[in-house]
Formats: structure tokens, C-alpha cells, sequence
């Protein structure tokens, strides 16, 4: 087994997450290897779920359920797979492990300690969830910046990792920040030099140095940097600021690092497979065809809390040339008047996820503008919901039509809890969460984006389309073109192809499954609707 650790220094959020997703997909592409990440987070939550998406970006849902940190998207988007909740360590999966253990009896006669016992649950993961899944590389990914005490136990049991499988299976990447200075005009090393120190003196020597600027590191300070850290500047190298997250892999690439990386942990048969993501980088650079996508959100001043949806958008696109502009829209107050202004010159709306009530009225006016102008439109999850409710009060007359999530004393719960919720007090990993299967109706649109009648999707609700009003619905020209397999639950909502040119919505977050190199049928052909 072979370990790539990658950490943090300095600051944070200067992405170090999309940065390991790099150095993974070059080493699983370039040397054709089976690569899987672990994610280490210092925080008590046992996972994000129960985080608002303000604080913490998007909550990534994975197909077994698993509620994750949004650095997991990157990953499974860079290197197409789908990774499991057991690989993303919280500070709280793993106290609450040590305790459970300490119950039942598995430390009798012994004092609890951080050292050994926190660090050794870590390692015991480190070792155990790569063998599982035979894995030839494994890339751990620490959280937070070095010198945060939540992360120092995931430090120390890197440390110990490289001491039991030696300097040819562990290498460390240190990912820095190097800030320019405009009064002097030069890259500054300082902030980088303290935090290698910190690093060594947790006893971890770094193999390469990344450091994250404006602009490519020069030689002076590659040499500088290596100088403090024991490296030679051949080991140091830039992460520049880019427009494009895709273009990172390529930029590290261009410095060799995923040669240089299996110089370290000596891999054999590199070849420079980068070739389809190198052409669809291209024609994102090159497409010419402008389209404006619209967001109608409530988190629309965190746009990673919408990471996914971002995406999808960029990957379809890239895939039909297009050349797309996120437009958001904060809907809170927005009435039928100003959603008609407001939708003036856009070329396709997305309604996203979402919980409680407030903006939901706005969002019911920017459906209703859709339905009737025929501008191509997609629900996703809360999106399907609000998508019914407008078409409840304004094509079959129900005028009250509501969500109980909404108004719970509504006359017309169009859409209301699962019943399987109605029981549930507990809010952590308690939604319907994870893959789920839907059959779709053979010739419906959603059939026909999907090229096959049987698909799942990755869910996260408690609530769903009320099957009392199926047939109201359906009566009045709703197409409920996707179900669970037991025929009860609403997984894809659409009006007809010869009504609209593109009106669908599922219950799923189909945003959560496109790739790069594979997008979502959903998005791809929402941007397709855009050319017609
Ligand atoms: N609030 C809705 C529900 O719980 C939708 C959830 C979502 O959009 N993820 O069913």
C-alpha cells in the first residue's frame, strides 16, 4: 500500500481539497492505478449533515447515504468513482468509536488515552479502509491548517504511518500559500518557511512543497522555500490562481509532479493519458456560445453551497461547447411581476435543494414564468416539490396547494412527509439518504436523457408528493414520469415534450452523480434545451 498525504499551511481555503483530487487523478490516469482518498476532518460533528451549507459549503451525499464534506464531489468528479462514508474521518466518528469500544469493554484494565488510543484508531483506519478496498494508492487528505490542535492526532498518526511503511509508500505534499506583496512586488516565502517549520516539528518532513499564489512560484523563491524545507526546488512547486478548477491537474502536470511522484514511491508505467480532459479543458476555453443559467436559491451568497450544481453545469456545458454564465437569484420576496424582469434574456433555470420556507414563494413565481414561456427548466429536489405545487395551484386550481414543510395547517398537503419520517426526532443521518432506484416511463423525456428506464440517483428529503393527488395531477397533464420501484414515490415530474421544450424535475440531486469526463443526462440536456 502507498500513501500520498496531503496537507495544509498557513491558511485555509485556498483549496487544498481540489489540489489532492489533482494529484490523484494524474496518478490514477498517468499510471493507471486504482486510487482512493481519505478525508480527515478535526470538527465533533460525526458528519456535516446537520451544518448549515453557509458555514461549511455544500453537504455531499454519497450513493451508500454518507452525508460528507464537500471535498468528496472533487474527488469523485475528478476521478469518477464513488467513494463510501467510512473514508471521510470526523474528530466525532472517531471519539465516539474510542468511547463505544471503551463501553463495551475492549480496553479493560487501561488508562484512555489521546496517545495511543485516538491515534491509533486513526491509523487502524488509515490501514483497514484501503486493503478493503484494494487500493493501490491511497491519498489522505488532512483537514484544517498545520498547527490547528483538532487535527494534531491525524498529524501524529501520519507520522506514524510513514515510520511502519517507510519513505518509499508515504510521501507528505504540503500545500502553502504564498502571498504577494504589491508595495514591494515580490512573492513572499515567510508564511511558508513557518509553516514547514510546524510541520517538522511534528516530525513530518514534506516531499513537495505546493505553493498556492497569484501568479507561478519564480526560481528565486522556489529556491528560497526549498532551502528552509530540506528540498530542492525541484520539489517546490506553484499552484497558481486559475478561472478553471480543471485546469489544475494540467498545471501540475506541466511541472512534472506525477512524475516526480512516482519517482518517490516508485511507480513504474507512466503514460501521459490526460488526453479527453485535456480536450474537454479545450473546448471549455474555446466555446463561444454563450448561454445564461440561472440559480433561484436561498444561499446564493455561498456559492459553494452549491458546489455540485455548479458543476454539472460546467461539465455539460464543456461537453456541447458552450460557453455558460451563472446567473443567481435570491427569490426571498420575489413576486410574479418581478420574476418576469428578472428571467428577461436567460437561457435556463435550475431550482436546487433547499429546507424551510422562506424564498419558496419566489421560487413557486420563477416556475410559474417558466411552465408558461417555454424556457428550459430543472427541479432538483425542493425544485420538483415547489414545480408541483405551482402546477397544483395553477393548472388544476388548487389554489392553496401547499408543502406541510411549508404551511403545515395547508387544505391541500399536495406535498407532505414521508411516512416513514413522521416517527423520526432525530436530525442527524435521518433523511431518506443515498442512492435510490426510480423506474421511468419507457418514451418520457426523463427516459430518453437517461437512455434506459431504470436509474438511480442519490437522495436527501423528507418529504415527497402526497400519492393522494397523483391522479389530480396526472389528470390535468402532470407527467409523473419516474417512481420507486414499489410505484409509490414521485422521483421525476415533466410536462410533455410537445408542450414544453424542456420541464423536468426529480426528487433526486442528480448533481451529485455528474462527472467531468461524464456529465449528468439531466444537466447535459438542460444545456442542450438551450441550443433548440
Ligand atoms: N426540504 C425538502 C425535503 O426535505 C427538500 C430537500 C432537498 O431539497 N434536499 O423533502
Amino acid at each position: 500500500m502507498k500513501y500520498i498525504v496531503v496537507t495544509g499551511g498557513v491558511v485555509s481555503g485556498i483549496g487544498k481539497g481540489v489540489a489532492a483530487a489533482s494529484i490523484a487523478k494524474l496518478i490514477q490516469t498517468n499510471y493507471d492505478l486504482k486510487v482512493m482518498p481519505i478525508k480527515c476532518d478535526g470538527y465533533l460533528n460525526v458528519d456535516p449533515g446537520t451544518m448549515n451549507p453557509i458555514e461549511h459549503g455544500e453537504v455531499f451525499v454519497m450513493d451508500d447515504g454518507g452525508e460528507v464534506d464537500m471535498d468528496f464531489g472533487h474527488y469523485e468528479r475528478f476521478l469518477n468513482i464513488t467513494t463510501k462514508f467510512s473514508w471521510n474521518l470526523t474528530m466525532g466518528k472517531i471519539l465516539s468509536r474510542i468511547i463505544e469500544k471503551e463501553r463495551e469493554g475492549k480496553f479493560l484494565g487501561k488508562t484512555i488515552q489521546f496517545i495511543p488510543h485516538v491515534t491509533n484508531e486513526i491509523l487502524e483506519n488509515f490501514i483497514r479502509l484501503p486493503e478493503k478496498e484494494n487500493a493501490d494508492i491511497c491519498v489522505i487528505e488532512i483537514g484544517g491548517t498545520i498547527g490547528d490542535l483538532e487535527n494534531a492526532f491525524y498529524v501524529e498518526a501520519v507520522r506514524q504511518l510513514q515510520m511502519k511503511f517507510g519513505k518509499d509508500n508515504v510521501i507528505f505534499i504540503h500545500l502553502t500559500y504564498v502571498p504577494m506583496l504589491s508595495n514591494v512586488g515580490e512573492q513572499k516565502s515567510k508564511p511558508t518557511q513557518q509553516s514547514v517549520h510546524l510541520l517538522m516539528e511534528a516530525g513530518i518532513f514534506p516531499d513537495f512543497i505546493l505553493g498556492r499564489a497569484k501568479d507561478p512560484l519564480s526560481s528565486a523563491i522556489k529556491e528560497k522555500i526549498g532551502m528552509y524545507s530540506n528540498l530542492d526546488d525541484e520539489h517546490i512547486i506553484s499552484a497558481p490562481d486559475v478561472s478553471n478548477i480543471y485546469d489544475i491537474p494540467i498545471n501540475f502536470a506541466k511541472e512534472h509532479l506525477d512524475k516526480k511522484i512516482g519517482a518517490k514511491l516508485k511507480l513504474t508505467g507512466y503514460k501521459d493519458k490526460m488526453n479527453l480532459w485535456k480536450d474537454l479543458l479545450n473546448k471549455m476555453k474555446t466555446a463561444k456560445i454563450k448561454k445564461k443559467i440561472l440559480i433561484a436559491g436561498k444561499y446564493t451568497t455561498l456559492h459553494d453551497s452549491y458546489a455540485s450544481v455548479i458543476e454539472s453545469i460546467n461539465h455539460a456545458s464543456a461537453h456541447l461547447s458552450i460557453k455558460p454564465e451563472i446567473v443567481w437569484l435570491d427569490t426571498s420576496e420575489l413576486t410574479y411581476e418581478q420574476a418576469k424582469t428578472k428571467l428577461k434574456g436567460i437561457d435556463a433555470i435550475i431550482v436546487p435543494g433547499g429546507f424551510g420556507s422562506r424564498g419558496t414563494e419566489g421560487k413557486i413565481n420563477v416556475i410559474r414564468y417558466v411552465r408558461e414561456n417555454n424556457i428550459p427548466f430543472l427541479g432538483l429536489c425542493f425544485g420538483l416539490q415547489l414545480a408541483t405545487i405551482e402546477f397544483a395551484r395553477n393548472v388544476c386550481g388548487l389554489k392553496d396547494a401547499n408543502s406541510t414543510e411549508i404551511n403545515p395547517e395547508t387544505k391541500n398537503p399536495i406535498i407532505d412527509i414521508l411516512p416513514e419520517q413522521k416517527n423520526i426526532d432525530k436530525k442527524g443521518a435521518t433523511m431518506r439518504l443515498g442512492s435510490q432506484l426510480a423506474n421511468l416511463k419507457p418514451n418520457s423525456l426523463a427516459c430518453k436523457l437517461y437512455g434506459c428506464c431504470d436509474v438511480s440517483e442519490r437522495h436527501r428529503h423528507r418529504y415527497e408528493v402526497n400519492p393522494e393527488y397523483h391522479k389530480i395531477l396526472e389528470d390535468a397533464g402532470l407527467i409523473l414520469s419516474g417512481k420507486s420501484p414499489n410505484g409509490k414515490l414521485v422521483e421525476y415530474i415533466e410536462l410533455p415534450q410537445d408542450q414544453h421544450k424542456y420541464f423536468i424535475a426529480t426528487q433526486a440531486h442528480p448533481e451529485l452523480k455528474s462527472k467531468f469526463e461524464q456529465p449528468n443526462p439531466l444537466f447535459y440536456g438542460l444545456l442542450k434545451a438551450t441550443l433548440e
